[in-house]
């Protein structure tokens, strides 16, 4: 999967996602990753990006042209038929969760303008952009930490970026159960000792803990993930009744 990342400050972006399992992945070509300097282009004698709102009110907006001159240009290689998609990153955006991480690596390539300051001129985001996406809610200064979160996370579900000991499969969020607690050697830490159902070498008494634990701490802490989990387990429990009886 491909990623363009359209920033003011590239070397944000560039420094986080070219370490550990996404620069490897990089490395490896299982991802590809540009960064691209708005500032670049902007037509402005200064290579100015940004003016005041009109309409008066605080701080500086990242003005249209060098968003739309960058954009045409990064996606002036479009192939025939590659499925591309561009997402602003925006706390006014859909909230960010492994459901929309998993629909957005569908796509060949994600597009991904990164705003600062007070944000970007709403005609940019009406010419360019098919979605936008928050991470959370809450406001930061800008959007390349936000950026480097959806290509972290779309990126990890994408084919081969994931070695099978690092495999997704059994993570958080994966049927809407949190992860169970985790522990390594040693055995015994400041008297705290690994439960004695993981040394046991049973496999079916470990996993029956795991799910176990997963669900009181999804049930403790997520009520909302617990609720969708019990329902998804009841709607297959009485499907399998119904196939039965028929
Ligand atoms: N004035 C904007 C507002 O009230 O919605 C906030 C602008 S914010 C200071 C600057 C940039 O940071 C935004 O354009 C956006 O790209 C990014 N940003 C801030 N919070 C974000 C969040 N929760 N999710 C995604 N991007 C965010």
């Amino acid at each position: 999967m491909r990623f363009d990342i359209m920033t003011l400050f590239p070397h944000m972006v560039e420094t986080v996602l070219s370490e550990s399992i996404i620069g490897r992945a990089v490395s490896a070509g299982h991802l590809e990753i540009n960064v691209h300097n708005i500032r670049d282009y902007s037509e402005d004698k200064r290579h100015r990006v940004d003016d005041t709102p009109c309409g008066g009110g605080m701080g500086m907006l990242m003005a249209a042209p060098p968003i739309y001159n960058c954009h045409k240009a990064v996606t002036a290689d479009r192939a025939e038929g590659e499925k591309i998609y561009t997402v602003y990153m925006s706390p006014r955006g859909t909230v960010l969760n492994e459901d929309v991480a998993k629909r957005l690596s569908q796509y060949d390539r994600l597009v991904i303008l990164c705003g600062h300051y007070e944000g970007v001129d709403q005609r940019a985001i009406d010419l360019l952009v098919d979605e936008e996406v928050s991470i959370g809610d809450f406001v930061l200064t800008g959007g390349e930490i936000p950026a480097c979160v959806l290509v972290d996370c779309v990126g990890r579900l994408c084919d081969g970026v994931l070695s099978e000991a690092e495999c997704h499969e059994i993570e958080s969020f994966e049927g809407d159960l949190l992860e169970y607690p985790q522990y390594t050697r040693p055995v015994d830490f400041m008297g705290m000792k690994v439960p004695e159902v993981l040394l046991s070498g049973h496999h079916a008494n470990i996993e029956k803990w795991r799910r176990e634990q997963a669900e009181s701490l999804t049930k403790e802490r997520r009520p909302d993930l617990y609720a969708k989990y019990e329902e998804r387990q009841n709607a297959a429990f009485f499907g399998k009744k119904a196939a039965q009886r028929n």
